[in-house]
This record gives structure tokens, C-alpha cells and sequence, in this order.
């Protein structure tokens, strides 16, 4: 069985499913076609704007009953403790809902880690829709991401899906209808730090929060050259210095035929925009050469957490 959640759709979800004892879900990325930095807050968190589209390159979970909540995985770098954002999300949710179960998830990474795409909130995201099923809780959509924004500020935007723009801290979320596109995404097998990144900002990196409107105008055209034309983030100014292979993965995604080329969230995942998923695929094969990896992927206009089989 498929189950798809799409915006709104939570209640219908959890119908007859109080006897379900597993969930497959896969967990999808997103990359940030805008992301301006508009100026420092007084709590010494960065206000931005970006518009960020889910993708469908997809970590998988399997989630089932089990008398603690703990998570498994054997990806390098991924801790297995409260760090790991997927179980930090069960034990909020546990918490909140004054529920006394416990899940055991097993976690097969296939996003990056510390990569710009966000790995872990998407993990967490299935999580809170996993066990919303799982424990039959029913929480409306909104409960979950408000619940989200304690886990992380790109969690909420996971459990809509599709594609928003961020504002605030990137949590304050108004969706879009998106549109579908062929991308590429290059990633150097490094992996960087969303802190460092954002400690190399200076205000000379600062912009007015004007691109997000061009490029949902952009979107609204279904024109990949137009949405091309509008990528931007000023986050890869910080990152650039410090990571020299930015700019060379963004040059050589043009060179293989990309529109355009950006790094996606705090890096170091560059990504390019192409005419079509046929020509996404021809650019992935030309970029493999090195020893970046590369996948092909297209844009969700959908839920970015799907519910595969129970
Ligand atoms: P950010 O959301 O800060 O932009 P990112 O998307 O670049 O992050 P993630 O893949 O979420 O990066 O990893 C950031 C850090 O979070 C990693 O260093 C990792 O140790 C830790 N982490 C905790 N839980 C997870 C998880 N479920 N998957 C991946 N990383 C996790």
C-alpha cells in the first residue's frame, strides 16, 4: 500500500489504523533555490528568507512498536543517541501527546549527512507523521509542526512538503504550488557544519529578501531557464572561501549543460537546474568523472514524507 500525506490529509491517515505495528516511509530531501540572509536578530539567530523545494532523493525508515524508543542506523557520522534528530522527534512526540510506547526506527541514509539537504529534519518530519499513525494520535497537521519547529527550523517545512518560502528563522512557511523540474545534485563527499558556515556570515552577505519573489514568480512560469535565472543564496559567499570545490562543483554542473548552479542550505551540496529530467540524467553522467557523487533527481510538488507500506 502507497499512502501519500499529502497538506491536510493527516486525519484520513490515521483511520483504522489502530492496529498497525509498522510503517516504511520514505523521507525526502530539498534543496533552497533562494536563501538570503537579511540581517543578524538580537537573539543572535540569522533572519532569512528562502524558497525551498522538496526532492526526491529519500532516506527510508521503518518504524515499529517496541517497548523504548531508540533508532539504528549504520551510516557513518549519524549518531545513534539523543543527537539523532529521528529519535530526539519520537521522544518530543511521546512527551507531548503523554502517550507511554516506544518505537524502534531503523534508518537507511541515502541523503548525505551535514549536507544542505536536510537529512535529519526530513527523518524527523517522518518520525512525527510515522507515529501520529503509528500511535494512532490524530494530531491535525498544524499540532505536528509546531511541535516541528522545537526539533529543528526546516522540520515543519518537511511534514507540508512540496515547495514554501521560509521566512523568520525559515520556519514561518507559505506554501507553494511548485512546479517539476530535472535537477542535479553534486555533493563533495565532505561534509560541513551549518554553525560554521553561518559564524562566516558578515553583513556585506545581508540582501532584502527580493529573490524569493522572483523565483516564485519563476516557478509559476514552469520555465526551468526562468528558474534558473532566479537561484541564489548568500550563504555560498561564506562558504565559498573556506571550500573552493563550491564554485568548482557549480562550474562544472554549467559546463555539463546545467541552466544554473547553486549551493543548496549551508552546503557543501551544489545543485543545477536542467531543461528536462531526460537532459538531469545526461548531466549526471558527464559529472561522475570525478569524485564528487551525483544523482538525478526530480522536484516533489507533493507530500515530501510518503507512507510506502505498513
Ligand atoms: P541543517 O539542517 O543544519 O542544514 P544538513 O541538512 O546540512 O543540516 P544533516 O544531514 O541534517 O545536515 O546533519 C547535520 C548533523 O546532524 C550531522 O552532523 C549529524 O551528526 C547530525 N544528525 C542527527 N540526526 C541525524 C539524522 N537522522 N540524519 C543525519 N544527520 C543527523
Amino acid at each position: 500500500m502507497t499512502v501519500s500525506v499529502a497538506r491536510g490529509s493527516l486525519r484520513t491517515l490515521s483511520k483504522g489504523s489502530g492496529n498497525t505495528r509498522r510503517l516504511v516511509i520514505d523521507a525526502a530531501a530539498k534543496v533552497n533555490l533562494t536563501l538570503e540572509v537579511l540581517n543578524k536578530r538580537p537573539d543572535g539567530y540569522h533572519e532569512l528568507s528562502t524558497v525551498m523545494h522538496a526532492v526526491d532523493l529519500s532516506d527510508r525508515l521503518v518504524l515499529e512498536d517496541a517497548p523504548v524508543c531508540e533508532v539504528h542506523t549504520s551510516a557513518p557520522g549519524v549518531p545513534t543517541d539523543e543527537r539523532n534528530l529521528a529519535l530526539r522527534a519520537a521522544l518530543a512526540l511521546r512527551d507531548a501527546a503523554k502517550v507511554d510506547r516506544g518505537v524502534r526506527i531503523a534508518l537507511d541514509k541515502r541523503i548525505p549527512v551535514a549536507a544542505g539537504l536536510g537529512g535529519g529534519s526530513t527523518d524527523a518530519a517522518a518520525v512525527l507523521v510515522g507515529l501520529n499513525r503509528l500511535w494512532d494520535l490524530r494530531w491535525p497537521e498544524s499540532a505536528l509542526e509546531e511541535l516541528a519547529i522545537s526539533l529543528g527550523m526546516d522540520v515543519p517545512f518537511f511534514i507540508r512538503g512540496g515547495a514554501a518560502v521560509g521566512t523568520g528563522r525559515g520556519e514561518q512557511l507559505s506554501s507553494l504550488s511548485g512546479s517539476s523540474l530535472g535537477l542535479v545534485l553534486v555533493n563533495p563527499r565532505f561534509q560541513v557544519s551549518t554553525a560554521e558556515i553561518y559564524g562566516r556570515v558578515t553583513p556585506a552577505m545581508y540582501s532584502d529578501g527580493g529573490r524569493a519573489g522572483q523565483v516564485v514568480k519563476a516557478l509559476g512560469t514552469h520555465r526551468p531557464d526562468r528558474v534558473a535565472a532566479s537561484l541564489y543564496n548568500g550563504l555560498e559567499l561564506a562558504a565559498r572561501d573556506a571550500y573552493p570545490q563550491i564554485g568548482q562543483m557549480r562550474a562544472a554542473l554549467t559546463a555539463a549543460g546545467a541552466l544554473g548552479a547553486v549551493m543548496s542550505g549551508s552546503g557543501p551540496t551544489v545543485f543545477g537546474i536542467a531543461r528536462s529530467w531526460e537532459q538531469a540524467r545526461q548531466i549526471r553522467t558527464r559529472m561522475t568523472r570525478g569524485s564528487w557523487e551525483c544523482w538525478a533527481v526530480r522536484t516533489l510538488r507533493g507530500a515530501a514524507i510518503r507512507i510506502r507500506a505498513t
